[in-house]
């Protein structure tokens, strides 16, 4: 099933003209901090994060290494290759003074309480120092896309850039059915580095029509897997300056101010550090006062809400159906503008499978040049999750052939005959013991096999095989070329 689908997002999206990229597992921590935004869900508690440990240190195994290790420390921290941070320097200077202290006391005085002390205390400073770059397994992949985008000067490419990729992410998150902490995603990227001359309200017809074709991608691919129940939620969220969203979310927070009291806890928090969020509330006593707050689209500065207007035209010239909601925002710092989410049946409260967004800029603030983008990602075990509820993930194993040998004489004749059979990828199965007749056709109707190719002294001797079809029983005589073009005929039929 997995194969399928990955197999089917390849196939559409490359009718589309994404090629694939393969982003690393995991990245510097500040990549996904700078990308994705440091008050976010997924950055302020949902990232797994690890110091890496400096090639050239090994902690010390026993105390009296320590002070060569300190030392050692020492020299990479004034050379720059540990990170020269507040929190190391005072570690260091800790660990420092500590040792100095206790290697005082060791020569010269009984070793007493204050000789451990100091010990304990250098410890722990050189614990915590940190060691080495810090690191994240992904969260997700956006970022590591611009900056592998940034990293490989694909601005010089022919553009726009267009990727897509797969595999897992990790967030620290409740497990349950549709969310796990390691999950996987299938997502794709549009990048778009800006030439002389271009940029600002004339490109809104072209972004628009980018944003609407990448949308068309997805639905496109969901309608190849059959997805059932698959709705298409669009917004726009606008652009982050003083007569738009910047604008809007100051009058969202003072309308969340005057109805403080009536919201549950993690509204009342989000008021302050991320009031966008609160029109993401699935709690149900909230949902009312939500209704009566100020709407973004009411907030657009005209070049987004013209962009908005062209996305919904264009969706409109593809026939993708969609519906408008408002209060579609995403937990990501760096969408802009379009958004979009798609959610599908048999998920229960888990069911968007899908969500993305424009994201002009972010390659700019990750260093590169201007650069406009758009994608999206898919959560691949959601979709699993619905198409197996509908019924549309089963894919049978199955085999072409079971190869029914007896006798020993037939064995050098099976295994040649699965070789042929597999060299024309049919998939062949061959028992690596004997077995008797009736045995061998049970085990090939359990895998699900369409023929069973029987193969006795009869057989070998007179060079016909009996090919016995398991659906109705009927037998036919054959020679093995003709064999193996009877069943990659049949093959061919059943798709
Ligand atoms: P949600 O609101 O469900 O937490 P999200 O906004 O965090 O989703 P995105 O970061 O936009 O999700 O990721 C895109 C898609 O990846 C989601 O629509 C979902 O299908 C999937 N996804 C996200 N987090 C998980 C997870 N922990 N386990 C499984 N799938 C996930
Ligand atoms: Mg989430």
């Amino acid at each position: 099933m997995w194969n399928r689908v990955e197999q089917t997002a390849r196939e559409v999206f490359g009718t589309f003209g994404f090629g694939e990229i393969r982003p690393p597992i995991f990245e510097p921590t500040e990549l996904f901090a700078r990308a994705v935004g440091g008050e976010t869900d997924i950055v302020s508690k949902e990232m797994y994060s690890f110091t890496d440990r400096h090639e050239k240190l090994e902690l010390p195994k026993v105390m009296g290494d320590y002070g060569g290790f300190i030392e050692k420390v020492e020299k990479l921290y004034d050379s720059g290759e540990i990170p020269r941070t507040n929190n190391n320097d005072l570690l260091l200077t800790r660990a420092k003074t500590h040792w100095k202290q206790y290697v005082e006391h060791a020569t010269t005085g009984p070793f007493v309480a204050e000789g451990f002390e100091n010990l304990f205390r250098m410890v722990i400073a050189v614990n915590a120092l940190q060691l080495g770059p810090e690191l994240s397994l992904r969260p997700e992949a956006t970022a590591s896309v611009c900056r592998a985008y940034i990293e490989h000067n694909m601005h010089a490419w022919p553009q726009p850039v267009k990727l897509y990729y797969t595999g897992p992410m990790f967030r620290r998150e409740r497990p349950q059915k549709g969310r796990y902490r390691q999950f996987y995603q299938i997502g794709a990227e549009v990048l778009e580095t800006l030439q002389q001359g271009q940029g600002g309200a004339k490109d809104i017809p072209k972004d628009a029509a980018v944003d609407a074709e990448v949308i068309e991608m997805v639905m496109a691919f969901f309608g190849r897997l059959e997805l059932q129940g698959v709705q298409l939620e669009i917004n726009s969220i606008g652009h982050n300056a003083p007569d738009c969203r910047r604008g809007y979310v100051e009058k969202l927070k003072a309308a969340l101010v005057e109805v403080k009291d009536k919201l549950g806890e993690d509204s009342r928090r989000r008021i302050e550090t991320n009031p966008l969020r609160v029109l993401d509330s699935k709690l149900e006593h909230e949902q009312a006062i939500i209704a009566t707050l100020p709407r973004i689209g009411d907030h657009l500065c005209d070049d987004c809400a013209k962009h908005y207007r062209e996305l919904k035209r264009q969706l409109n010239l593809r026939e993708v159906k969609y519906e408008e909601n408002w209060r579609l925002v995403r937990g990501l710092d760096y969408y802009m503008r379009t958004t979009f989410e798609i959610t599908a049946q048999g998920l229960g409260s888990q069911n968007a499978v899908c969500g993305g967004g424009r994201y002009d800029g972010l390659v700019e603030l990750l260093g590169g040049p201007p650069t406009k983008g758009i994608g999206f990602a898919i959560g691949e075990d959601r979709l699993m999750l619905s198409l197996q509820e509908a019924g549309k993930g089963g894919v049978a194993q199955g085999r072409d052939v079971y190869i029914a040998w007896m006798g020993e004489k037939a064995q050098a004749t099976a295994i040649a005959a699965a070789r042929k059979l597999r060299d024309a990828g049919l998939r062949a199965e061959l028992p690596p013991v004997e077995q008797k007749l009736g045995k061998a056709l049970g085990q090939a109707d359990k895998l699900g096999a369409r023929y069973a190719l029987i193969l006795g002294e009869d057989e070998v001797v007179s060079g016909q095989w009996t090919l016995k079809t398991l659906a109705d029983g009927s037998q036919k005589k054959m020679g093995e070329a003709e064999l193996v073009e009877f069943l990659k005929g049949a093959r061919a039929l059943s798709g």
